[in-house]
């Protein structure tokens, strides 16, 4: 395997573009390359490999051969720390790469390195949990002991919005349960995992345990649910990618994380503080421009004090400045794409068309390539459950409220999704709260917060939102199987 794409982007971390298998950078075996452009600015960055079959087979194979040494936990431990780490002493050059690839602004990027990083600082203080458990007493006049098994080669399969993070979540926890990993970034953001990747081979994690394939999305999905040695497969992305992948797999019964779509529901009651609401909608809403499984996609504000929030809203919407993301002005980047401009725009027109009204926001040209994408922050009141943007994830800078009236009509409204990942409810009623966060059906539900996920807890979906979690003990155990020796 050959391969030497200099990159246009300079960057120490980032010397070629190029995948890594088995402690090898290289290429595509067919010396085929994509190029990738800044989203911002259409800047050529580099040009990155379009691998097929026989790559990924050899990088499965090399993490497959990895696996035979079985580190121990101690060790494990310190490639985590060591990983951890080395992003946060190289935390300024990994968020001026997840900028330039995905476009988001420069501070958001920073934060997305430290909250990749804080994954792997979690993991490492976890591993004890694997240890093995001998169960009291005699039980059948035998011994019993539970141990946590590596499950076998983990593939990933990351998206473009959180291309640190999401793959932050996800290492730690395999790497930590013993699991060699191959692992396949969304075709927009490719070098922020080669940067990752470099970082691995400078802290000394050893040949075959990191593996990164870039190329043709449904060859990386093929083999990695055919190939035997694959055991579990960690997915971040659309329902419907999820949904194929589950099919593909049903054959060789394979133990799959998913993450899923989100459409998250944002409660206001008539006795919430509408201020701090309006701060928390903000940064939950417009992190990453609206294009977050998380993000708010259905405001529902109670209709005494709908128009008190809106325009508390509008105020601080009025404020963000759209821009290259590597402007330090900049608080919202561009769209990953000209597709995802085109989904915001279909919405907020249906929305207009249907009665809503717009507070902020104006119509965007549509830009004629697929970069430059920029969309401007929108403010909708008015909002309905037949409009498209109350049933479709928009994935962009919009805020669309509608008014309630009743607790259990807008539960009701709440659960309306067959998705069921993150939901938020601000009220100063704590009975209240109580109540609404057993009936929604999200599992990750914030009361008086927009916040997301943290290391320590485990996130994941209910419904079509997926199945299994990233971080907590939970995401640990993902990646490591149970078995029971009894001695007689
Ligand atoms: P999004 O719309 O957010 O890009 P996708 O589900 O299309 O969501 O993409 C998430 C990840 O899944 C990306 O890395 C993408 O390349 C990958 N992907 C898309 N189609 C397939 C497929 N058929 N098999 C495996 N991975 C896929």
């Amino acid at each position: 395997m050959q391969g030497n794409q200099k990159p246009m982007i300079e960057s120490p971390l980032i010397e070629k573009a190029l995948g890594y298998i088995g402690g090898q950078w290289c290429g595509a075996d067919s010396g085929k390359t994509t190029p990738l452009l800044n989203p911002a600015t259409g800047e050529h960055l580099a040009d990155v490999p379009s691998m097929g079959v026989p790559e990924i087979t050899a990088a499965v194979e090399a993490a497959e051969s990895a696996m035979a040494e079985a580190p121990s936990p101690g060790r494990r431990a310190r490639w985590l720390t060591d990983m951890g780490d080395a992003m946060l002493a190289h935390k300024d050059e990994l968020a001026r790469i997840i900028t330039l690839e995905n476009g988001k602004p420069l501070a958001e990027s920073a934060g997305e390195v430290e909250y990749g990083a804080s994954f792997f600082h979690y993991f490492a203080g976890q591993l004890d949990h694997l240890s093995a458990k001998s169960l009291p007493g005699s039980i059948r006049n035998c011994r019993w002991t539970v141990h946590h098994r590596p499950a076998g080669v983990a593939g990933f399969i990351t998206p473009w919005n959180f291309p640190v993070g999401m793959v932050g979540k996800k290492l730690p926890a395999a790497l930590g349960a013993g699991c060699a990993v191959v692992a396949k970034p969304a075709p927009q953001t490719p070098l922020s995992m080669i940067a990752c990747w470099a970082l691995a081979e400078q802290v000394g994690i050893p040949a075959g345990w990191m593996n990164l394939v870039i190329g043709d999305a449904a060859a990386i999905g093929g083999v990695l649910c055919a190939h035997p040695a694959v055991r579990v497969i960690s997915f971040t992305g659309s329902t419907a990618t999820g949904t194929l992948l589950i099919e593909q797999t049903a054959p060789y019964v394979k133990r799959l994380a998913m993450e899923l779509g989100g459409h998250a529901p944002f409660i206001v009651f008539d006795d919430a503080d509408l201020e701090r609401a309006a701060d928390e909608l903000m940064v939950n809403k417009f992190r990453a421009g609206g294009q977050t499984c998380i993000c708010a996609n259905r405001v529902y504000a109670h209709s005494d004090i709908a128009v008190r929030f809106v325009d508390a809203v509008a105020d601080r919407v009025g404020k963000l400045r759209v821009g290259n993301g590597l402007d330090p002005q900049t608080t919202l980047g561009p769209l990953i794409n000209r597709a995802g401009f085109d989904k915001v725009a279909r919405h907020v027109r249906d929305a207009l068309e249907n009665g809503a009204k717009r507070i902020v926001g104006d119509d965007p040209p549509r830009p004629g390539h697929d970069w430059g994408a920029f969309y401007s922050p929108t403010v909708l009141l008015g909002v309905k459950s037949d409009m498209a943007i109350c049933r479709e994830e928009t994935f962009g800078p919009v805020v669309g409220v509608s008014e309630f009236d009743d607790e259990q009509q807008v539960v009701d409204q709440a659960n309306s999704t067959p998705y069921g990942l993150a939901a938020f409810l601000f009220t100063a009623d704590v009975e209240r709260a109580e109540r609404i966060g057993a009936a929604l059906k999200f599992g990750h539900v914030g009361i008086n917060t927009g916040t997301n996920p943290t290391p320590q807890a485990p996130f994941g979906g209910m419904k079509q939102s997926g199945f299994g979690r990233e971080g907590g003990l939970e995401g640990l155990l993902e990646f490591s199987e149970p078995q029971v020796l009894v001695r007689g």
